[in-house]
């Protein structure tokens, strides 16, 4: 299948940029990965072409960008722990904002007018709402989300003056593995949940703790709401089909969620269940930055990319990363 359409995927050798990768290959794209590797893996790059490089290389993009003819740019490229970057605020203004400008720049100077952003459902932070959606105000209460919000701002003031069409994918929790096990999630060191739990369950880490048990939620824990990086591949997919089909410039911004919420103890459960492994979990305080509950209102998604998440339930989340992870540590 080809639709000869080029597509640059920035940080394509991470955990949503890999997974994104296999599913524009799929749709017939051509994609060149183009990643710094400082967390992104090699044998999890999968595009027709892969370059090395740094985001804020402004002369290296532009020269891809036109060697390659790019038509949408995909940008991953980006630090993604909300906690840690309540500890070092800085680090994220630098690579998720500044960054992030050099890109726009290169882009600009190769007349590559398309992209589609990785957002974040973290530049909503703590709203009374029972489902977040797009019309909120943005109100972050970590620098994480700031620095996606500026960025959003960037793209959004971009249109009219560059003629720049831009999409800002608010994901909420990434989760799950490709359900054929060619790509997974891997970060070093590990602090999302799901892995986390994960390796406590095949014995890799002593125990597992929750982060605050304290919440004005049921259970007292976080609630998140967990959507599976396939669903979200697919939604990158629809995205980047908008973008290149839109003849006017502009800026939309939408949730990648599914509209359901779990807490952090029904995670554990499931977790627990999944494996058969009963490990130790430990009660602890809240971690700096954590909203109580983040849940998608998934409306927009599916009007503007007629998308919706098939595969996020979340037993299948947990199976798929359980798979792939006792492969991983099996072989
Ligand atoms: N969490 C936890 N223990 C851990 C890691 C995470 O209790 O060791 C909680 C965290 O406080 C949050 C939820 O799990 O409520 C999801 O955290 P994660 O870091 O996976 O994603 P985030 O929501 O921060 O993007």
């Amino acid at each position: 299948m080809q639709n000869g359409k080029n597509i640059l995927v920035i940080g394509g050798a991470g955990f949503i940029g890999s997974h994104t990768t296999l599913a524009l290959k799929e749709a017939g794209f051509n994609v060149v990965i183009y990643d710094n590797f400082s967390t992104g893996h090699r044998d999890a790059c999968f595009g027709h072409e892969v370059v090395t490089g740094e985001l804020a290389d402004q002369a290296k993009l532009t020269q891809v960008l036109k060697t390659h003819d790019i038509d949408c740019v995909v940008h991953f490229a980006a630090l993604i722990e909300a906690g840690q970057s309540v500890i070092d605020p800085f680090a994220f203004y630098e690579n998720n904002v500044a960054a992030t400008l050099f890109l726009l720049q290169a882009m600009r100077t190769a007349d590559v007018a398309k992209i589609v952003f990785s957002s974040t459902a973290a530049v909503y932070g703590n709203q009374d709402m029972d489902l977040l959606s797009e019309g909120l105000p943005n109100e972050p209460v970590n620098p994480y989300g700031h620095s996606k919000l500026m960025v959003e701002t960037m793209l959004q003031t971009a249109a009219a003056p560059y003629g720049l069409t831009s999409i800002a994918l608010r994901y909420f929790n990434a989760s799950g593995a490709d359900p054929e096990g060619r790509t997974g999630e891997r970060h070093d060191p590990e602090t999302h949940l799901i892995p986390l739990l994960i390796q406590a369950a095949l014995g890799q880490r002593d125990h597992f703790k929750i982060f605050g048990t304290d919440y004005d939620t049921p259970d007292g824990t976080c609630i998140r709401d967990y959507i599976h990086v396939s669903d979200l591949a697919q939604g990158h997919v629809a995205a980047v089909n908008r973008a290149l089909g839109q003849s006017q410039p502009g800026f939309e911004g939408m949730n990648l969620g599914t509209g359901t919420g779990h807490s952090v103890r029904e995670v554990v459960d499931t977790v627990k269940r999944v494996s058969g492994s009963d490990f130790r979990v430990e009660l602890c305080p809240r971690r700096a930055g954590d909203p109580a509950k983040l849940v998608a209102d998934a409306c927009r998604a599916k009007e503007l990319l007629d998308w919706e998440a098939t595969r996020s339930d979340l037993e299948t989340i947990v199976k798929d990363a359980w798979r792939f992870f006792s492969g991983r540590s099996a072989g």
